[in-house]
């Protein structure tokens, strides 16, 4: 495949601008939200984005780097910030403890605290981290062993496209995604996976195409549930892609069309990630009822009638 740069850790690392200010003593940021959870029912999800140490891997599109420390995370700060965060949220009955990296990466979350963070979400039914395939070993199962919940972990497959993958610069391979959700799910635990709409240097059409693929081979490897990403700029090695002709922004209509697509097949729960949604709108007037029927279908993992618009649909352009 042709890239207009050498892609590598050092490229890639080169492109970013600066960190932004955060503390070891609180997550940057909270919510609850309602999800539709495995059982079919719809229930309050609490995300607590915890602040640690930057994550080792340099994938080319991920900006999460912006939110971390310098140094390792201090023992004790991962509790701390669990604790406060949950003191200040509302009331959910499951937990994302999503940490900008990898959860079993023994720096980011220091391993001495994960019998305080177990304790910590014992009232949760499913606990949800994020982990690297190759990080994906008996670490998780011990982890698994001390909670009272579910544990659930998300590993991003990001696309199956064989030239686009390598590019990504996630220092796996598919094979390893296949691996690791294979262990995770027959020792009980259950995995979900990130795919992103489009992947840099697809056009967007083809980007909706390898979606669709990515889905199927996520559902084919044993996850429960696929999250669509709209990828987004603003991580530096994006935007100089973008200005270079090699990244699509994707639009609202193709994350209904793969979204749609995912939730057809059948396999599991599909959803679209609504965080921003505006910034992906190519028409305010249909906007608000595209975004109304993407957070149904996430909610209903159901296909509501498409929405027509006068102004930018096809077909009232001839
Ligand atoms: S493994 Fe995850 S957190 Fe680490 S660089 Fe890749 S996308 Fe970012
Ligand atoms: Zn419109």
């Amino acid at each position: 495949m042709q890239t207009p740069f050498e892609i590598d850790e050092r490229w890639i690392l080169a492109q970013r601008g600066a960190k932004n200010p955060v503390s070891a003593q609180r997550a940057y940021h909270t919510l609850v939200e309602d999800e539709r959870t495995a059982s079919g029912t719809v229930e309050p999800v609490a995300t607590l984005f915890l602040t640690n140490s930057e994550c080792p891997f340099r994938c080319l599109m991920c900006d999460l780097w912006q939110n971390t420390l310098t140094g390792p995370t201090p023992a004790g700060a991962i509790p701390a910030q669990i604790a406060a965060a949950l003191r200040e949220l509302p009331p959910a009955q499951h937990i994302k403890l999503y940490n900008s990296g990898n959860f079993f990466d023994r720096k980011a979350i220091p391993p001495q605290d994960l019998p305080a963070i177990a304790e910590l979400v014992r009232p949760f039914k499913t606990v949800i981290v994020e982990n690297h395939p190759l990080l994906t070993d008996e670490r998780c199962l011990e982890f698994a062993g001390l909670l009272k919940g579910q544990l659930e972990v998300a590993i991003g497959l990001e696309t199956v496209h064989p030239q686009v993958f390598p590019l990504l610069n996630k220092r796996c391979t598919l094979a390893d995604f296949r691996r690791a959700v294979a262990f995770l799910v027959n020792n009980g635990v259950r995995v979900r996976t990130f795919i992103l709409l489009p992947p840099p240097f697809l056009e967007l059409n083809d980007g909706v195409l390898w979606a669709q693929r990515s889905i199927d081979f996520a559902f084919d490897c044993g996850v429960d549930c696929c999250a669509i990403i709209p990828t987004r700029t603003g991580n530096g090695a994006l935007d100089a892609l973008q200005k270079a002709g090699a990244f699509t922004r994707p639009d609202v209509r193709a994350l209904e069309q793969v979204t749609e697509y995912g939730i057809r097949r059948g396999h599991g729960r599909v959803f679209a990630d609504l965080w921003d949604l505006e910034g992906f709108s190519t028409c305010s007037a249909c906007f608000p009822a595209r975004a109304a029927r993407l957070l149904r279908m996430n909610l209903q993992q159901s296909i509501p009638e498409p929405v027509a618009c006068d102004f930018c649909d096809p077909a009232n352009h001839r």
